[in-house]
């Protein structure tokens, strides 16, 4: 074979003696040619498999010729599945973990997996790969010196405004998973949270054929979801927050809220009340707090 002539993917997997260890292996979130060749090497080479969907993870390992036996282990069945694990890796073996796409335990099963294998004092070997998370955050152009993933929100309205209200006065970039059925209710509920011109990017159905990237204003943006059909696919949503979005509640409103308490419940009381109210620092409203007392102070002298 010729230097230039590129050789077959199922040559390119390497045997390898793999010691025994949970192996966490990430698969592609969408293009199947985005799996790393050691993942490929050591799905192949390890003696089970557990996966969130055997089917779907058998579509992976027939595009490259691999038939290592698969089981399954979600959360439904993790509580069965894990002491079988264990006594495998007691017995020598090596097991690979994989999900559905991307990298497990990223809004996915596995947590108390590997916390269990590090408890009973085996090894955990992480192989790196795809995750939405990443794929959206390198392609977004948004600031990504600190971000904070945040999962799904949660589904009921009021549940969902206090998890992102949870999030106000962070300077941050934060990171949602979401589906297209939600997408609407999510950008409405942090428009008032964080305000119309918050910026947003939304990446979907990332490496796969209709990939789209948009990057908006919350406002604009929910303006062109309710004007079109609903979309579909896999979706990630970042929001751009600068530390001092107006939806937190404006400065006068909470002048307001700690001056209707001062004299009920004190600087310390009326502080620790408005921290709740507005998921503010205490630290930060009881100076404006005692600087509002001494204010009311100078006055009545
Ligand atoms: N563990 C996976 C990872 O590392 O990205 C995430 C699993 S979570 C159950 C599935 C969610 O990830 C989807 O609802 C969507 O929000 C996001 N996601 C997965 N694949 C995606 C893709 N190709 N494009 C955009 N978002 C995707």
């Amino acid at each position: 074979m010729n230097a230039n002539e590129v050789k077959p993917v199922t040559q390119l997997i390497r045997p390898v003696d793999l010691s025994s260890a949970l192996y966490v292996v990430a698969t592609p979130i969408g293009n199947l040619r985005d799996v790393t060749l050691r993942a490929l090497d050591t799905l192949a080479g390890v003696d089970v498999i557990y996966a969130e969907d055997t089917r779907q993870t058998r579509r992976l390992l027939d595009a490259y010729g691999i038939t290592t036996s698969l089981r399954t282990y979600h959360d439904h069945n993790g509580a069965q599945m894990r002491p079988q694990i264990i006594s495998l890796l007691e017995e020598g073996k090596s097991i690979a973990l994989v999900s559905d796409a991307g990298t497990p335990l990223i809004s996915d099963p596995g947590f108390k997996l590997v916390r269990d294998v590090r408890d009973e004092g085996h090894k955990v070997v992480p192989l790196p790969g795809p995750s939405a998370l990443t794929a959206a955050l390198s392609a977004g152009g948004l600031p990504t010196d600190t971000f904070t993933f945040a999962g799904f929100l949660p589904v009921k309205t009021g549940q969902r405004l206090d998890r992102l209200k949870s999030f106000a006065g962070q300077k941050t970039t934060l990171i949602f998973y979401e589906t297209g059925n939600r997408l609407a209710d999510t950008v409405s509920a942090i428009i008032e949270v964080f305000g119309a011109e918050t910026e947003l990017v939304m990446a979907r159905e990332l490496t796969k054929m209709f990939e789209t990237i948009v990057h908006s204003e919350a406002g604009a943006f929910l303006e062109e979801l309710n004007s079109s059909d609903k979309l579909k696919g896999e979706i990630v949503l970042m929001v751009s927050l600068t530390g001092d979005e107006a939806g937190t509640a404006g400065e006068a409103d909470i002048d307001g809220y700690l001056l209707d308490r001062l004299e009920s419940l004190g600087a310390k009381g009326a502080a620790n009340a408005a921290a709740k109210e507005f998921s503010l620092s205490k630290r930060d409203l009881y100076a404006r707090a005692v600087e509002l007392q001494n204010a009311q102070k100078d006055k009545a002298d």
